[in-house]
C-alpha cells in the first residue's frame, strides 16, 4: 500500500480537491518525488506515458507557488505542445484553489493571455515560443521565476525547442527550483539535466523494465490499399480509436475514406489552426465521432480518458514514436488495444522495431476477435442511424466533473445522421490545408 498523499507532506486543500476527483492514492512516480520536490529539490523524473508526471510535478508547484506581481510568474511550467500545456493548465485549476494558473501558447489571439499575465499568472504554463514572444513584447517577465517545471523535455528535444527552453531558463532567478520530467532521459534531454540542474534527485520509474504501454498489442499483416476498411472494421469492434498517420495531408485522406465508410471521424494534426484542434478534440471525447485521425506532432499530450484502440495506419518512425502513439491508449492502468497495420513490404522494418521495443508478437492475418475488448462487452456499431448502444465513450481530463473515467456526458444513443456526417467531413477537407508535413 503506498503512503497517503498527506503522508508525502500534500496540504491538506489539495489533498480534499483531488479526493473529489477520485485521487485518492499516489502513483509510483508521484510516491517516488513529491516528498522531494514538495522540499524544493530539483527532481529529474523518468517515468511511461500515462504514469501520472503531471501531478508529480503539479501537486508541489501548486503547493510551493507565491503570489505573483503583474507580468512576473512566480513558477512556470514549459510544455512542447498547446494541448499538452491546456491539459496541464487543467488538471492544475483542478485544485490550485486561491493559486491563479494561466497559460500561454501560439497559434490564439494575444489579448486574453496579457490580460492573465497583467492580472498575474502565479503559475504559467507555456509553450516556449509564444513565451518568448510576449517577452519580448514587454508583456511577461521571467526574473521572478523561482520554480521551472520542463514537462516531455525528450519530446521538446525532438521538436527543436532547445535553445529556446535555454534561453527562458537563463531568464529565471539562479536559485531556482527545477523539475524536469520526460519519458527518456538522454543526450539533449541529459545535457538539460547537467546545465540547469543542481544536484537532482533522480528517478527512474520503471527501470529496467521496458517502457511500453500496458496494452494489448496486435500486428496485422494489411496490403495498403485494404487498411481504410480494415481500419473501419477494427473501430467498429473496438470503440473510440485514434488512427495515426504519417502526414497532415494523409490524416485529411484517411479521416474522409473512413467517413465514407460510415465511420464518424474528425482530423487533428499541426496544420490545423487551435479553434479546430479543440472542436476535433472535443466531438471526440463526447462521442460525436468514433475516430480521431492524428499526426504524430499531437500523438503526446493528447490525454483523453478511455480511448479503446490506437490503429497505426502509417507504422511509426521508430521505437519512440510508436510509444508516444501507443501510450494515448490504456492510460492509468486502463485495458486498451494497439493495432498496426504492417504492410508486406515493412515487416522487416517492423521486426527491428518490435525488437527495441521487447515486443514478440507474430505478424497475422487480420483476425477481429483479437481486439474484441477485454471486459467482453462487443462494440458493435448497429446499422447506420441506430443507437449505438452503451459504447465505452472517451472523455477529455480536465473537462470532465466526474470522477476520473466517467464519461463527460451521456450521449451513448446519440443517432449520427450520415448525410450531417458527410458533409462535415467535406467541408473539413476544404478548410484543412494541403501541406504534407505534420
Ligand atoms: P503522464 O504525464 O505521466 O503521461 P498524466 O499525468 O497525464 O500522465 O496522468 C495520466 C492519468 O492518470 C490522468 O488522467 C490523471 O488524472 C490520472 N492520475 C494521475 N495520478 C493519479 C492518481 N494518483 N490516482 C488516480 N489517477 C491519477
Ligand atoms: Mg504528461
Amino acid at each position: 500500500m503506498p503512503p497517503t498523499f498527506a503522508q508525502l507532506g500534500v496540504p491538506k486543500p489539495i489533498d480534499r480537491a483531488l479526493a473529489r476527483r477520485g485521487i485518492t492514492r499516489p502513483f509510483e512516480i508521484q510516491t517516488a518525488t513529491l516528498a522531494d520536490a514538495m522540499a524544493g529539490r530539483d527532481v529529474c523524473g523518468r517515468a511511461p506515458t500515462g504514469s501520472g508526471k503531471t501531478l508529480a510535478f503539479g501537486i508541489p508547484l501548486v503547493a510551493r507557488a507565491r503570489r505573483a506581481e503583474p507580468r512576473k510568474p512566480n513558477a512556470l511550467v514549459l510544455a512542447p505542445t498547446r494541448e499538452l500545456a491546456d491539459q496541464i493548465m487543467s488538471e492544475l485549476r483542478s485544485f490550485s484553489g486561491k493559486v491563479r494558473v494561466a497559460v500561454v501558447y501560439g497559434g490564439v489571439g494575444y489579448g486574453p493571455q496579457i490580460r492573465a499575465l497583467r492580472g498575474g499568472a502565479d503559475i504559467l504554463v507555456s509553450c516556449p515560443g509564444r513565451l518568448e514572444d510576449l517577452i519580448q513584447q514587454g508583456f511577461a517577465d521571467l526574473s521572478a521565476v523561482e520554480i521551472v517545471v520542463i514537462d516531455e523535455a525528450d519530446r521538446m528535444a525532438d521538436m527543436g525547442f532547445i535553445p529556446a527552453v535555454r534561453r527562458l531558463l537563463d531568464q529565471t532567478t539562479t536559485k531556482r527550483q527545477t523539475m524536469l520530467f520526460s519519458a527518456t532521459l538522454d543526450n539533449d534531454v541529459a545535457s538539460l539535466t547537467r546545465d540547469y540542474q543542481h544536484h537532482p534527485v533522480r528517478h527512474d520509474v520503471g527501470k529496467g523494465t521496458r517502457d511500453v504501454v500496458q496494452a494489448d498489442h496486435v500486428f496485422w499483416n494489411v496490403a495498403r490499399t485494404n487498411r481504410i476498411e480494415v481500419s473501419a472494421r477494427a473501430i467498429d469492434a473496438t470503440g473510440p480509436t485514434i488512427v495515426f498517420c504519417r502526414t497532415r495531408r494523409g490524416s485529411d485522406r484517411v479521416a474522409r475514406q473512413l467517413s465514407r465508410k460510415g465511420i464518424l471521424t474528425a482530423a487533428i494534426h499541426g496544420g490545423r489552426n487551435q479553434n479546430q484542434r479543440t472542436r476535433a478534440l472535443n466531438d471526440f471525447a463526447s462521442g460525436r465521432v468514433q475516430a480521431l485521425v492524428a499526426t504524430d506532432v499531437v500523438a503526446r499530450g493528447i490525454h483523453v480518458e478511455d480511448v479503446s484502440a490506437i490503429i497505426h495506419y502509417d507504422l511509426p518512425a521508430d521505437h519512440k514514436a510508436y510509444l508516444h502513439r501507443s501510450g494515448r491508449t490504456a492510460r492509468a492502468g486502463r485495458d486498451g488495444i494497439v493495432v498496426s497495420l504492417v504492410p508486406p513490404d515493412q515487416v522487416k522494418e517492423l521486426r527491428a522495431m518490435q525488437r527495441r521495443l521487447g515486443l514478440r508478437q507474430q505478424v497475422t492475418d487480420v483476425d477481429l476477435t483479437a481486439i474484441q475488448p477485454l471486459d467482453g462487452k462487443a462494440r458493435r456499431r448497429k446499422p447506420r442511424g441506430a443507437p449505438s448502444g452503451p459504447s465505452r465513450q472517451p472523455t477529455v481530463r480536465g473537462r470532465q466533473h466526474g470522477s476520473p473515467g466517467r464519461p463527460a456526458s451521456k450521449n451513448g444513443s446519440r443517432k449520427p445522421r450520415s448525410n450531417h456526417k458527410r458533409k462535415a467531413s467535406k467541408s473539413r477537407n476544404k478548410r484543412a490545408p494541403a501541406g504534407a508535413r505534420h
